[in-house]
């Protein structure tokens, strides 16, 4: 599945090939402040190739905060978060928010909470590196 996604006014955009063909999309309410200040809900699939662009690059805000291991990908002009990106040992991973999917029907979203604030650092690193999205450019 191709899965097409963007910010509001189009700034950030990126494409997602969902490897293998998804029968549902697991979507996870982060709990962390960030996450619930900005209705941030995302996805990965460990096999999935993500491509990214930013049209303006001068207008994308990456903040970090907390172990500033992530850096969550703002776009400057309409404030919406498409993707969060973690570099480990040399290697870019990625999640994306399922509120900037595009073409995804809703009832294909299987949407539950999840908190990662009890987890130590090198287990959050693991963890991304098992499940995040492990090929991801920007092009
Ligand atoms: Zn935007």
């Amino acid at each position: 599945m191709r899965i097409a996604g963007q910010c509001h006014c189009g700034n950030i955009a990126f494409t997602l090939d969902w490897r293998p063909e998804p029968e549902e999309i697991p979507a996870r309410a982060c709990t962390c402040s960030f996450c619930t200040s900005h209705g941030g809900v995302w996805t990965a699939c460990p096999g999935g190739v993500l491509r990214i662009s930013q049209r303006e690059r001068q207008h994308v805000s990456n903040y970090e905060f907390g172990t500033k291991t992530a850096q969550f990908h703002v776009c400057a002009i309409c404030g919406v978060v498409p993707v969060a990106t973690s570099r480990i040992d040399g290697r870019l991973y990625a999640v994306v928010n399922v509120n900037t999917f595009r073409n995804v029907p809703a009832e294909m979203l299987r949407r539950a909470p999840v908190t990662f604030d009890e987890e130590a650092e090198s287990e959050r690193l693991a963890r991304r590196q098992r499940n995040w999205i492990g090929d991801v450019v920007f092009v």
